[in-house]
């Protein structure tokens, strides 16, 4: 009965306990921030490492970027330009030579390590100061920074596989032509090569064979019995 007694004790002293905490703080001022709230956006560091941009009007399509990524987040494909077309130049002077069909980055599987803005040579890949970018689909968070559509990148690809199988052709018309040259015309058998020379015996090298000097030492003359 005693145990009885005491437990409603205890809830209504705990009642009181939490109520007491309540009042204490409804009338000091508040410390939670309102989220989100454009007017009190968080300044990051200049080198903070957020979202990634890319410049495509400088991308030469090398896919170092890519390379370099170690969680396979980026995707980059690209086709020859075929000869005679001019794609122009990116913004630090390097011609470029491939069309970007595709450039994908699975932000939802990035990690933000940067490895993929330090080797890029032309410097159009870029950590931005965007951090808030949340999504309701995953599908959202590829970006998809090729600048042509599918059709374009379609035409692009078919024409660099044309202009591909048409240098292979050229090359084996080259190569058949060379053979048959080379069967009219066949050159005379190379000289049988020197038979190769026996090592020296064990026991060192020997001395050369001696050869009297014209005016060196003459031999003794001859006497009889
Ligand atoms: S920041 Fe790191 S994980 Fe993200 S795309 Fe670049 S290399 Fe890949
Ligand atoms: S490293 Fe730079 S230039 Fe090369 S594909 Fe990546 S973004 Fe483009």
């Amino acid at each position: 009965m005693s145990g009885y007694f005491k437990d409603i004790q205890e809830g209504i002293g705990t009642a009181f306990k939490g109520m007491s905490i309540v009042m204490k703080h409804l009338l000091k001022p508040k410390v939670t921030r309102q989220y989100p709230n454009p007017e009190a956006r968080f300044q990051l560091p200049e080198r903070a490492r957020n979202r990634l941009y890319v410049n495509m009007d400088d991308c030469i399509g090398c896919d170092q970027c890519a390379r370099a990524c170690p969680v396979n987040c980026i995707t980059i494909d690209t086709a020859k330009a075929i000869a005679g077309e001019n794609i122009g130049t990116t913004s630090n002077g390097k011609k470029k030579s491939l069309w970007v069909t595709r450039f994908d980055i699975d932000i939802a599987k990035c990690c933000y390590c940067g490895l993929c803005v330090y080797p890029c040579p032309t410097e159009c890949i870029i950590m931005t100061d965007v951090y808030e970018f949340s999504e309701y689909d995953r599908v959202n968070l590829i970006y998809n920074y090729a600048t042509m559509d599918a059709s374009e990148a379609a035409e692009h690809t078919e024409k660099a596989k044309k202009e591909d199988e048409r240098l292979a052709a050229e090359r084996a018309k080259q190569a058949e032509e060379k053979a048959k040259a080379a069967a009219a015309n066949p050159q005379p058998a190379a000289p049988p090569a020197p038979a190769p020379q026996a090592p020296p015996a064990a026991g060192g090298i020997k001395p050369p064979p001696f050869a009297a000097k014209p005016g060196g030492i003459k031999p003794p003359p001859f006497k009889a019995g």
